[in-house]
């Protein structure tokens, strides 16, 4: 098929901002793109043809070779508090290609990842190698399938040209698509680097792109509302993040969103075993962006867009000061609900009771102690099968599950409607370390992808209980603490 033929209907938003938000730029050129991995459900809900983007012409496409019509390539700027240090970044290694208005009407952004050298490069070539991208492809597929927002993966092509780090490795671009890629750090960018002005069309922009609903009548503070909805879905999505056990590991202020999506996948990992503590990026020493520190590091976040907004959100900045300090000062209490109700809903509870709290931290305190599989003891509660977990004979487990019981007695709803919620609130399967690890290294080192393919299937239905699933569950003893880098 020919490339227009594919299916693409731009209609670029973001390239209409002020020229100091973005660098018009187009990807380079590759030597040899091959398309490695085409997830086709997410294509044909783009309007886009999977077939013509398996073709040679569908590779060049995602490797950035030939630019699709409509398309407005272009690098974002935007800056960040990276572990704590403000920094100037910007797009070093993506491209917007524009946004996709799909079938059903919605607006995304499709971007390149790893497409070469931008005016934000700094040091850096511009590139990426295949490992990381096909583990972001696997982790954003994953949590999309458990109910979680994030970005999604449209494909990775081999470049067929090296990316020299330690060593040398085989090269791929990622095609990303997202609600959009406007971050904290956008509005941080903006504030440093702007006029009012420019941070009002900012503003403005993300409230009409992302919050089109939000309630602006009657003298309305339209940027307090904005920051209100940025902190709810912010709230929202690190609860979620909480219940699966998803540890980010880079949250710095660039790598979150205002539209409430996960975004960078790095060196982001699922836990295992119950440690609130459990850090897995090998950059992270201080444990900032521990499992635990999710939740306060994504408040501290959120207090840099409010600085970032000061100007908008009051004439005096007394007033907008403490506008913005109660706007944040609600993240705790919108998370803390948000967890909650999801933890009930893990242990088949329907409706709030004052001790629903300690039930659930008693809980918790019992897989710490025991050194329990997160995932798993849900799944085992889930099934009634606590024989299989490092909880069984223990004397705290048996008053527990008293307690749990009876506070399973005590609901209107039947135990098949408990049983029921807990199959659709605890997944069978989460994207496993060393699952992971073997999909990418068959990949990377024989490029045998069957291992991956076989991955993704599994991580599709996440709340399945599928007999299939079963193996996928098998944690292995590891002699030393798994570890995850920064593709
Ligand atoms: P990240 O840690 O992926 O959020 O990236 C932080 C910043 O570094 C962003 O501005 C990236 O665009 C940039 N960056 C990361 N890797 C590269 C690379 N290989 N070349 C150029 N810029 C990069
Ligand atoms: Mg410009
Ligand atoms: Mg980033």
């Amino acid at each position: 098929k020919a490339l227009n033929d594919i299916g693409w209907s731009f209609d670029n938003s973001y390239a209409k901002l002020p020229e100091s938000f973005f660098t018009k730029q187009d990807p380079t050129p590759v030597r040899s793109p091959e398309l490695i991995v085409l997830n086709e459900p997410l294509a044909a809900s783009l309007g886009l043809d999977a077939d013509a983007l398996k073709s040679a012409e569908g590779a060049a496409l995602l490797a950035g070779n030939e630019i699709p019509e409509g398309a407005e390539p272009l690098a974002q700027a935007y800056a960040g508090h990276q572990f704590g240090y403000f920094t100037m970044l910007g797009d070093g290694r993506a491209i917007l290609l524009g946004e996709q208005i799909t079938p059903q009407g919605d607006r995304l952004d499709i971007q390149l990842k790893g497409s070469g050298r931008t005016p934000y490069s700094r040091g850096g070539d511009g590139r990426a190698a295949l490992g990381p991208m096909l583990r972001e492809y696997i982790i954003s597929e994953a949590m999309h399938a458990l109910g979680i927002p994030t970005t999604r993966s449209l494909a990775v092509v081999a470049t067929g040209q090296p990316v020299t780090r330690e060593r040398d490795l085989p090269g791929a671009i990622l095609t990303r698509v997202a609600a959009s890629h406007v971050r904290v750090g956008t509005f941080q960018y903006v504030r440093g680097a702007g006029t009012t002005e420019d941070l009002r069309a900012l503003a403005d922009y993300t409230l009409q792109r992302h919050y089109p609903k939000a309630d602006l009548g009657d003298g309305a503070n339209r940027y307090l509302v904005l920051l209100q909805e940025v902190i709810q879905r912010q709230a929202s999505l690190i609860a979620k993040w909480q219940l699966v056990g998803f540890i980010h590991g880079v949250m710095n202020t660039d790598n979150m969103t205002l539209s409430g999506e996960t975004i960078d996948y790095g060196p982001c990992a699922f836990m295992d075993t119950f440690d609130p503590n459990t850090v897995f990026s090998s950059i992270d020493s201080q444990g900032r962006y521990a499992y635990v520190n999710q939740p306060y590091i994504a408040a501290w976040n959120l207090a840099r867009l409010a600085e970032s907004l000061l100007p908008l959100l009051h004439e005096e900045e007394e007033q907008a000061v403490k506008l913005a300090e109660g706007a944040i000062g609600t993240f705790t209490d919108l998370y803390q609900a948000q967890w909650l109700a999801g933890m009930r809903a893990k242990l088949g509870i329907f409706h709030e009771e004052e001790e629903d709290e300690s039930l659930i931290e008693d809980l918790l305190k019992m897989m710490k102690n025991h050194q329990a599989d997160y995932t798993n003891t849900f799944r085992a509660l889930t099934f009634d099968k606590l024989e299989d977990t490092p909880l069984n004979g223990t004397p705290e487990l048996a008053s527990w599950y008293e307690r749990w019981q009876a506070r399973l007695g005590s609901q209107q709803e039947s135990r098949d409607q408990s049983h029921q919620l807990m199959r659709s609130s605890n997944p069978a399967v989460i994207p496993r370390n060393h699952r992971v690890e073997e999909a990418l290294e068959a990949a990377e080192n024989e490029g045998d992808y069957s291992v991956m393919n076989e991955l993704l299937n599994v991580l599709s239905n996440p709340y399945a209980h599928s007999p299939e699933q079963a193996e996928y569950a098998i944690v292995p003893e590891r002699s030393r603490p798994y570890r995850t880098f920064c593709g």
